[in-house]
């Protein structure tokens, strides 16, 4: 879940959140955007990714209370190959609360925190149609996962800086460890493609790690399309 006020955290597990902000019921610190991801329309979806039981009770239990206080939530459904049977479900569930909503399949939830960005991603999914305009992740939004690491976003998680040990000064480190993960290296050094790119760096490495075919996220895969 993220929450906009003058930075952004994006904290898995966010129906927590989701209630803090309905607890206070905006009261004193109304944010600018609550974002809830969504995994699923029914429970058995949501517990394939995210193996917690009760995730799709409680986050949508959240989303209803949230809906009843006028909370400005936005939903992200996270594309994934556990619910892409419910896709439809899961946009008409959102629809029906009145929230606005992203879709993404690009990315997978790390609910390990170990480097399964790619473990569920549904290819059919990945848009390649935008060229990569620059993002400000690490400057106006950061990730945390479930062991207090922080990063630029669920994807560059290099460098992660542990805000409970630090605490949150630590932050002011972030900017200049997501610029470093944004320049062209490794296997996209030299690119002449890269301004034209569709994928950010950070998510190309994944890839290039994973060894996955060119063509799901690289313009010199366009040849193995066709
Ligand atoms: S086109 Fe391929 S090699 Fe070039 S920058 Fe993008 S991902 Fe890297």
């Amino acid at each position: 879940m993220e929450i906009e006020r003058r930075q952004g955290a994006e904290v898995p597990g966010g129906h927590a959140l989701l209630g803090l902000a309905l607890a206070d019921g905006g009261a004193h610190a109304r944010p600018h955007k609550i974002t809830v991801s969504m995994y699923g329309a029914s429970p058995e979806t949501a517990y394939a990714l995210t193996k917690t039981k009760s995730a799709f009770k409680n986050t949508y239990a959240g989303l209803v209370a949230a809906a009843e206080a006028e909370l400005p939530v936005e939903v992200t459904i996270i594309i994934t190959k556990h619910n892409i049977e419910e896709l439809d479900e899961m946009r008409a569930l959102v629809r029906d609360l009145g929230f606005p909503f992203k879709e993404f399949g690009s990315i997978s939830p790390t609910y390990t925190g170990s480097g399964s960005t790619l473990d569920s991603q549904t290819p059919g999914y990945l848009d390649k149609s935008a060229i990569f305009q620059g993002c400000l992740a690490g400057h106006t939004s950061f990730h945390v996962d479930p062991h207090g690491n922080a990063t630029m976003c669920k994807v560059g998680r290099e460098n992660p800086l542990h805000l409970i040990t630090e605490g949150p000064e630590a932050l002011l480190r972030l900017p200049e460890i997501a610029d470093a993960q944004m320049l062209r290296t490794g296997g996209c050094s030299g690119c002449k493609l890269s301004s034209t790119c569709r994928v950010c760096r950070p998510m190309a490495k994944v890839y290039q790690a994973a060894k996955a075919p060119l063509s799901y996220y690289c313009q010199h895969g366009n040849k193995e399309e066709s």
